[in-house]
């Protein structure tokens, strides 16, 4: 881990002089590819096209995830696939219909931005949302994303600290990750 951190920051000081200033805050996020993680047991295809997984009827508060796919050499990859799926307020899964699961692309600038209720628990997992990314012509990345202070983080083998959203406002309502892939 300290190792890792390190080298990163080596080569974040060695392209310093290079990149224009908004690339510098940059530097530390990309660089290392983002884990995979395993897709468990409710993945579903054909999911609908849609950013906003949002359900009128939830209890559970609203999140707004947002970021960037890059390049390991930190360039924005355009119109990447992100298929997210997650538990409801229960934490449960719709394995039946598609609650809380649809798909969506990177603009040209490799942002994308996912508006949803916050998942539950369930038990065994950490608060989590899968996503799978797949950039053109590329292999499908499936990975997991976590949330930050959860208590339940510290009791799930499948938490990463990589994984975690960084969350930018409020209790958990807008949260930011930036995904690392191989183009
Ligand atoms: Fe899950």
């Amino acid at each position: 881990m300290v190792s890792s951190i390190r080298r990163r920051l080596l080569v974040a000081a060695a392209a310093l002089p290079a990149l224009p200033a908004f690339a510098q805050s940059r530097s530390l996020t990309c660089g290392d590819l983002t884990e995979a993680q395993t897709e468990g047991p409710f993945f579903k295809t054909k999911t609908p096209l849609r950013a906003s997984l949002v359900e009128a009827s939830s209890k559970a508060p609203g999140l707004i995830v947002a970021g960037q796919v890059l390049s390991q050499s930190c360039k924005p990859v355009a119109h990447v696939l992100l298929d997210f799926w997650h538990a409801d307020e229960d934490g449960e899964y719709d394995n039946r219909g598609f609650r809380y699961r649809g798909h969506q692309f990177t603009d040209a600038e490799g942002r994308y931005r996912l508006v949803t209720n916050v998942p539950a628990e369930y038990p065994g997992r950490a608060r989590h949302i899968h996503v799978k990314v797949q950039a053109p012509g590329q292999r499908v990345l499936t990975t997991q994303l976590y949330f930050p202070g959860e208590a339940g983080n510290r009791r799930d083998g499948l938490y990463r600290r990589d994984l975690e959203m960084r969350i930018t406002s409020g209790a958990r309502s807008e949260g930011t990750f930036d995904f690392v892939v191989e183009v």
